[in-house]
């Protein structure tokens, strides 16, 4: 099925056998373990799972060693994602735990570029997992592998100021050392890391692959070997995805171009709009021009996604007023999914990265990051335009007023 587009797969990847099953939607396998007619048989699928196999041969043992439901969505997954194989996690921060943890049994060196999800960020500098941790810039990571590296990490386009990396040329300067690669922005429509030469890409699936809000879960798309690693941490720190959330995304995977690239419609003229408001001060958004210096969409990317970032000129306050005067557009964390969300980075998402590294990444006070759903794109702008004219309104009052107005705003992000 690889030669069809990207649409039929969409629609028809990890479904192949259902005419042979004689059904038209995934089963879903809730069963916590499973019987074996022979002990056998039984040992030696559970060493086969326990080294981390993908499927067993005869009975998969216990749910924790392998669950078909989860399995059929991995594989749906990295199809499209143009990989061996993918291995699915209760959440994006256990695949990105997962992925440290097997990636670095030799050695502890890590080389992460920033700005990464502030998750990923706090992960690697609060000790937890006792790495050795560099911060490198996207020029300076070849200067920054040393003999003990285990993996370079990065993000593209980056949470949350849509930066993009080029990735090839990560892969170029990490020489031997594997590239992750979080894609989560991107999707596989959009960017499909893996035939950039990275080792693995790394998505929250609770973003755009659920689409739709109700799935919390991670997935990575990657080699058979490094996915068998995964798969031995999935079993020894339980960090599994349920069944009933893996048949959830696997039903996110037939609208999944639909999806990316309608809300990316909508952003690129949200963006362009949002532009010409004067209590915007800047729009960072890869599809405006200017917003790729690399050249990287049409290479690496299919397209700028639909997640922008814009600074308020007025600053936090004027950001906070934005986000409580919106009505049709929903103040929550998270994105990618089929209705307009915004939040605000640095009070938020990326709160636990240290204040001088979010001002040296461009996280500022007056940033909100907009996630442009699939909405009438009149009505997006309409929603927008009121809350920012109220800034403008305000502003012109004098500064003293915005702080007042916006106080009700803080009390209720509390
Ligand atoms: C949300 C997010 C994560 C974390 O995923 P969870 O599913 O919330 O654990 C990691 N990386 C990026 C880029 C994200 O946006």
């Amino acid at each position: 099925m690889s030669a069809a587009s990207i649409d039929t797969r969409c629609v028809h990847t990890g479904r192949e056998d259902f005419a042979r099953l004689g059904v038209h939607a995934p089963p879903i396998d809730f069963s916590s373990t499973y019987p074996m007619h022979d002990l056998d048989e039984g040992t030696s699928d559970y060493d086969a799972l326990a080294g981390g196999a993908a499927y067993p041969m005869h009975t998969a043992v216990y749910a924790r060693l392998h669950n078909p439901t989860v399995a059929r969505f991995e594989a749906a997954f990295a199809e499209l994602d143009g990989a061996e194989a993918a291995v699915a996690f209760g959440s994006g921060m256990a695949a990105i735990t997962a992925m440290l943890l097997a990636l670095t049994s030799h050695g502890r060196h890590v080389v992460a570029v920033r700005p990464l999800y502030g998750g990923t960020d706090h992960l690697l500098t609060s000790g937890l997992l006792s790495l050795d941790v560099t911060w490198a810039s996207a020029t300076e990571v070849h200067s920054a592998i040393r003999p003990d590296t285990a993996l370079v990490l990065i993000e593209s386009p980056a949470n949350p100021t849509c930066a993009l990396v080029d990735i090839a040329d990560i892969v170029r300067q990490a020489g031997s050392v594997p590239v992750v690669v979080d894609s989560t922005f991107a999707t596989p429509i959009l960017q499909r890391p893996l035939s950039l030469g990275a080792a693995a890409a790394l998505h929250s699936a609770t973003k755009f692959i659920g689409g739709h809000g109700d799935v919390i879960a991670g997935v990575i798309a990657t080699s058979e070997s490094i996915a068998a690693q995964l798969r031995q941490v999935r079993i020894l720190t339980g960090a599994l995805l349920h069944p009933l959330a893996a048949y959830l995304l696997h039903r996110g995977l037939p609208t999944l171009a639909l999806r990316v690239r309608a809300a990316e419609e909508r952003a690129g003229e949200l963006a362009r709009r949002l532009q010409r408001h004067p209590a915007v001060a800047a729009v960072h958004y890869p599809g405006l021009p200017g917003g790729d210096p690399m050249g990287l969409i049409g290479r690496q990317m299919d397209g700028p996604g639909s997640i922008l970032a814009f600074d308020m000129a007025g600053g936090h306050d004027a950001a906070a007023l934005v986000m409580q005067r919106l009505r049709l557009i929903t103040s929550a964390v998270s994105l990618g999914s089929t209705d307009t969300l915004i939040q605000h980075p640095a009070g938020l998402t990326h709160r636990l990265v240290p204040e001088h590294e979010r001002e040296a990444m461009g996280i500022t006070g007056g940033l909100l990051r907009l996630s442009v759903g699939i909405e009438g794109v009149e009505d997006l702008w309409n929603d927008l335009a009121q809350a920012l004219d109220a800034v403008s309104a305000l502003q012109s009052d004098g500064a003293a007023s915005v702080v007042a107005a916006a106080e009700p705003a803080l009390a209720g992000m509390a």
